[in-house]
């Protein structure tokens, strides 16, 4: 792994095979229950939220606050380890479930329907 690796170079089974040899090094594939994970998960996108409140901040401003972008950069990538993990304890492809949920919902949001920014729930 190298640090000037970028999105355009890597594939989603490079990312599952780090995180699964991370995991397997230190031996805590005993902490990896499906709950666990999950709740790790979710505990990962409350940090990065956390990062936002009391805040009402512009693209921009959070674009030129190079500590806090970092924080963001750290705890997004936290948020991708963990469902990451998940993926690999429940042995799912992450590109078949994306294009699966990708279709289902150009079905439900049709751009007939939502071209106009509309947006509700259905
Ligand atoms: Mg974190």
């Amino acid at each position: 792994m190298s640090l000037d690796m970028n999105d355009n170079e890597v594939t989603l089974s490079f990312f599952k095979n780090e995180v699964k040899q991370f995991v397997k090094e230190r031996n805590w594939k005993k902490y990896h229950t499906i709950k666990n994970l999950i709740q790790a998960l979710q505990i990962e996108a409350a940090e990065l939220s956390e990062l936002f409140l009391f805040k009402e901040l512009s693209v921009n401003e959070v674009l030129s606050n190079k500590e806090l972008l970092e924080n963001v950069s750290g705890e997004i990538a936290d948020v991708f380890i963990y469902l990451l993990s998940l993926v690999n304890e429940l042995d799912l492809d992450l590109t078949n479930s994306f294009v699966n949920k990708m279709k289902k919902n150009r079905q439900k949001y049709p751009t007939k329907e939502f071209n106009n920014g509309n947006y509700y729930k259905k």
